[in-house]
């Protein structure tokens, strides 16, 4: 399947406290589009324009964490820098908040990362059954709330000399090509702003990867419960999460424990386009997990979706990262590293493109960033695609692995602590091709 992004895609609502689990199949990104500036009032609009005005070296569209790695690898490079969002942080976002070794080693330099908790056990089940906690001597990973730790990245891009400027809608990008030295990012409610090079990071849904013509051979719907427990549950969980290899083909579930504040993340994840049964996987997960009783504070869908390996990552002066590239490990349907790791990139070869001499000269660095990326995360994607296809048919065999059999496990362990990684595990050793390839027949 390869899904171009051209149409109008059926979207997700990110709610900040929504009682009914959303499935993502019936909302359009239209409705999530932020507030326009159609309703702000005139003397607010007129210092906005007054501060989008004049030509910027990048304009960066999205501040998740492509974008604020963008804006800061941009700033900290002494150029002048405009980061934009259509939300004010701190905003939900719906993600499991796991932050592995790659993105742990991507953040900028003194970030102090906002840890919920400290995960160092492993609590496996195949779809429910067959049990088994796997512990680790060192941590293995560490879990965040998505919106203290977003913000802080913002603020990091901030001090590094972007400008940030919320409330503010992208709509796509206008560039004429050829010699023209600058590009338009356009805005809702009119408006736009001119750049040299743009950096796209707006997420799944992304406006920007449309202009592009970002395709995606992967799309799948994720949905999660952020549940508020009493003491005596958080500290049953604290420092170790669940996964739970699930019911349809490459699907799983997790608990990650958000343990300072009190709450689990319990989610799941399945192939796009059978929304209800993803909806009861969810319910019957957290039903298995005694954790019905309770009730959520949101419950909120996300599309993920992976790019087809041919799928441009620049077009003119515009590059795209993090998930509007499409960039995202494809069996865990892990983004945060990507997003960390592209989108700095970008931000360092934005610059570059911003400097350019001459169209060739525009064409040969964003050439260069696609590189980049394709020699590096396009590697892992490929592992991971490889791990999917093997997972979807025999979940039964990866549980095996990696609850009984200790090398597989230390291979698991090791690579959420990103010593190594799936394209390398394949790489050196047989067994882990042979597990592949054995499970994927
Ligand atoms: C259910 C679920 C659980 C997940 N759990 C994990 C996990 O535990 N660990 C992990 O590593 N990954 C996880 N992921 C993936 C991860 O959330 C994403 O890969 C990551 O957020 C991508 O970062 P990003 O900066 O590219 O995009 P985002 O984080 O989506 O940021 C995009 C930003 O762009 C803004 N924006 C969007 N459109 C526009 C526009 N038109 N104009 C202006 N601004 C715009 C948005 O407001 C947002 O701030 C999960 C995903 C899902 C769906």
């Amino acid at each position: 399947m390869t899904d171009t992004g051209s149409t109008q895609e059926q979207d997700p609502v990110e709610p900040v406290a929504a009682p009914a689990a959303d499935t993502g199949d019936e909302v359009s990104d239209e409705a999530v589009v932020a507030p326009a500036s159609t309703d702000i009032d005139p003397a607010a609009a007129a210092e906005r324009a007054a501060l989008l005005d004049g030509v910027w070296d990048v304009v960066v569209v999205g501040a998740g964490p492509a974008g604020s790695s963008a804006a800061y690898a941009a700033a900290t490079r002494g150029r002048r820098v405009l980061l934009l969002d259509k939300a004010e942080h701190p905003r939900y976002k719906t993600c499991g908040g796991g932050i592995i070794g790659p993105s742990r080693d991507s953040l900028p330099a003194d970030f102090k990362l906002p840890l919920q908790d400290r995960i160092s056990a492993v609590t496996f089940a195949l779809n429910g059954k067959w049990t088994r906690t796997r512990r680790s001597k060192r941590m293995l990973f560490g879990v965040v709330n998505r919106d203290e730790f977003d913000l802080r990245l913002v603020q990091a891009a901030e001090q590094a000399g972007a400008v940030l400027v919320t409330g503010v809608t992208a709509t796509g990008v206008e560039q004429q090509g050829g010699d023209s030295r600058t590009v338009f990012v356009t805005l809702a409610g009119g408006g736009r702003v001119e750049a040299r090079a743009v950096v796209g990071a707006d997420g799944s849904a992304s406006r920007i990867g449309r202009h592009v013509g970002v395709s995606f051979d992967q799309i799948d719907l994720g949905l999660e419960a952020e549940i508020p427990v009493p003491e005596s549950v958080s500290r049953e969980w604290a420092g170790r999460i669940h996964l739970d290899w699930g019911p349809l083909p490459g699907s799983y579930g997790w608990v990650f424990p958000k343990t300072d504040s009190g709450t689990l993340t319990v989610g799941v994840i399945s192939a796009r386009g059978d929304g209800e049964r993803t909806k009861q996987y969810l319910a019957d997960y957290i039903r298995r997990l005694g954790l019905s009783g309770f009730t959520p504070l949101v419950e909120s869908g996300h599309l993920t979706r992976c790019r087809a390996e041919d799928s441009p990552l620049s077009r003119g002066r515009v590059l795209v990262a993090g998930d509007a590239a499409g960039l995202l490990e494809p069996w865990t349907r892990e983004g945060i590293s990507y997003a960390l790791r592209s989108g700095r990139l970008a931000g360092e070869w934005a610059v570059q493109v911003a400097e350019a001499n001459g169209a060739a000269d525009v064409r040969r660095q964003a050439l260069n960033y696609s590189f980049a990326i394709k020699a590096g995360l396009g590697v892992e994607m490929r592992a991971g695609k490889i791990m999917l296809a093997s997972f979807e048919k025999r979940p039964q065999m990866f549980h095996a692995a990696v609850s009984l059999i200790t090398p597989a496990w230390r291979a698991f362990a090791r690579t959420t602590q990103g010593h190594t990684t799936f394209a390398q595990l394949m790489r050196d050793h047989r067994a882990a091709r042979k597990l592949a390839s054995v499970a994927g027949r």
